[in-house]
């Protein structure tokens, strides 16, 4: 499963971020997640459950922020960000060119961690 090594990553920041600031129990992360990724909500906080047992983030709540995607335009270089869930064709907001390149929207990173202390 993809999504259970993502969450092994997950932790591992999330962990080395309580530590640091010498956390008790950590009590939310927040994730930001590529509108291309098929990385589920649901999945990730159930493996965390499960990871996070016996860590001080046990239990911690994970929230989900869709990004969404960038693009590089092969005409004029532009890059430039648009939704895919609102847009049918992508097109270069500098050039209108319709020959784009994806440079983003199926990764993740952890944005923040909250903790008590
Ligand atoms: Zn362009």
């Amino acid at each position: 499963m993809h999504e259970l090594a993502v969450t092994e990553a997950i932790l591992d920041i999330v962990l080395q971020a309580a530590q640091r600031e010498s956390a008790r129990r950590v009590v939310s992360v927040s994730l930001v997640i590529g509108e291309l990724s098929d990385l589920k909500q649901e999945w990730i906080q159930r493996y965390f459950d499960h990871l996070a047992r016996g860590t001080q983030a046990e239990g911690a709540l994970i929230t989900v922020i869709s990004s969404i995607t960038q693009f590089v335009c092969n005409g004029c270089g532009a890059e430039f960000s648009q939704s895919l869930r609102k847009v049918d064709r992508v097109a270069c907001p500098s050039c209108l060119s319709n020959t784009c390149r994806l440079i983003g929207g199926m990764d993740y990173r952890v944005e923040n961690v909250e903790i008590e202390v």
